[in-house]
């Protein structure tokens, strides 16, 4: 992979921040976004820009081709038997939370279990807080091990017959622990509940097969993976998709309205309430193309070589935490410093051109079970280089002498 020239695909890269070469490590919370991405949302706003599924004039149906073959691609990225699979939503969060309204709150009542795992974002973590308070639904958590993982003796120590929903995140954005889904999925449908994966993390760093890991619900963001921002995926199996119920009413998703009833469209139209997020899915297609282009084996790769250089170089210096697991884990670092609060470490790197993120990463219980108020966080795709590990070593040396 001749990196150099992939990253002259990112425009962004090629500016300085603070006078020094911009090194990106933030990626995920947002990635970057090739030029191909670009491209593809400016030829949709200045070539065929229209509503998509109405009215039947050319650019109507360009704009509803281009939307619904956006579809088709991302159901063959994830392996989805079909494009009906896959709902398009405004990323994670607006996925989850459909799950847990439309799916999970007109099934659950008191007794039933909601599994979860401490290291949930909270995009994983609330929604279904909010679903056990208004349901009488228990929720509980599958402990984690010092190192961050799961072991699966617990996770079928936790499901029980009682258990209705496990959701589970498959990459941790803090801790980088990939969880064992399909393992994790088998436990859940042998006590007949169903598996929720939060795939923020994993969908844009490795190949991820919906039927492999047998999950009948997916979530993940175009933003992380290349593609804008507002537009994001619901994959479910079509048993579970057809149970479930629309969270948004109004236009686009409706078959017949009567003053006082109406019916849905099929499965995926029946969630996609409203004007649906056109370019959004145009650009995430274009972002998919890219990404298959590359292969997700060799981004996989790319992101393992990387976390592997990372770990080694930044175990190196002295006054450092990391946590999660030592082994395989996704594309990212986190770390503290020891005297130096995370928000300094992410100003004085910022200084040096170094992008990080400093804060709770949308995950206070596991803050406190780490028992940290913050920590950094550096992150990795396929644009970056060693040299920008380096870059990161150098300046977080230059953070301990300024704060020592
Ligand atoms: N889940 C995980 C693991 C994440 O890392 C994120 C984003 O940071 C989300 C969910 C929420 O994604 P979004 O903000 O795109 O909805």
């Amino acid at each position: 992979m001749d990196i150099a020239m992939l990253r002259r695909d990112f425009p962004i890269l090629e500016q300085k921040v603070n006078g020094k070469r911009l090194v990106y490590l933030d990626s995920a919370a947002t990635s970057q976004k090739p030029r191909q991405v670009i491209e593809a949302l400016d030829k949709y706003y200045r070539e065929y820009n229209s509503n998509v599924h109405r009215g039947v004039h050319t650019l109507g149906s360009l704009a509803t081709d281009a939307y619904e073959g956006a579809r088709a691609n991302v159901a063959a990225f994830i392996h989805a038997p079909s494009e009906n699979q896959i709902v398009f939503t405004r990323g994670t969060t607006e996925s989850l939370n459909m799950i847990a309204q439309g799916y999970a709150r007109p099934r659950l009542q008191p007794g039933d279990e909601i599994v979860i795992t401490p290291m949930e974002h909270h995009s994983n973590m609330i929604p279904w807080q909010q679903v056990a308070q208004l349901t009488g639904a228990t929720l509980k958590y599958i402990p984690l091990q010092p190192d961050g993982t799961i072991r699966l003796e617990d996770v079928a120590d936790t499901i029980t017959d009682h258990t209705k929903i496990v959701a589970m995140v498959h990459v941790s954005n803090v801790l980088g622990t990939i969880n064992p889904i399909k393992e994790v999925a088998k436990i859940a449908h042998q006590h007949g509940a169903i598996m929720v994966v939060d795939g923020a993390q994993s969908v844009p760093h490795m190949p991820v097969d919906v039927q492999d890991l047998d999950c009948d619900f997916l979530a993940f963001s175009g933003h992380k993976m290349l593609g804008p921002t507002g537009i994001g995926v619901l994959y479910g199996k079509r048993k579970v998709l057809e149970e479930m119920e629309p969270v948004h009413f109004g236009g686009e998703m409706i078959e017949t309205v009567e003053l006082f009833s109406s019916t849905w469209k099929e499965i995926p139209w029946k969630f996609e309430g409203g004007t649906p997020i056109i370019a959004g899915a145009v650009g995430l297609s274009a972002a998919v193309d890219y990404l298959r282009e590359i292969g997700m084996d060799t981004v996989h790769q790319m992101d393992q070589d990387l976390t592997r250089y990372a770990m080694d170089r930044l175990s190196q210096l002295s006054d450092i935490t990391i946590y999660g697991p030592r082994g395989e884990r996704g594309g990212l670092v986190t770390f503290n410093l020891a005297h130096v609060h995370p928000h300094d470490v992410s100003t004085v790197l910022d200084s040096e051109g170094v992008a990080v993120r400093a804060g709770h990463h949308c995950a206070q219980p596991l803050m406190h079970w780490l028992d940290v108020a913050a920590t950094a966080r550096a992150s990795f795709y396929l644009y970056n280089t060693k040299e920008d590990i380096d870059v990161l070593v150098q300046s977080l040396e230059t953070a301990k002498e300024f704060f020592g």
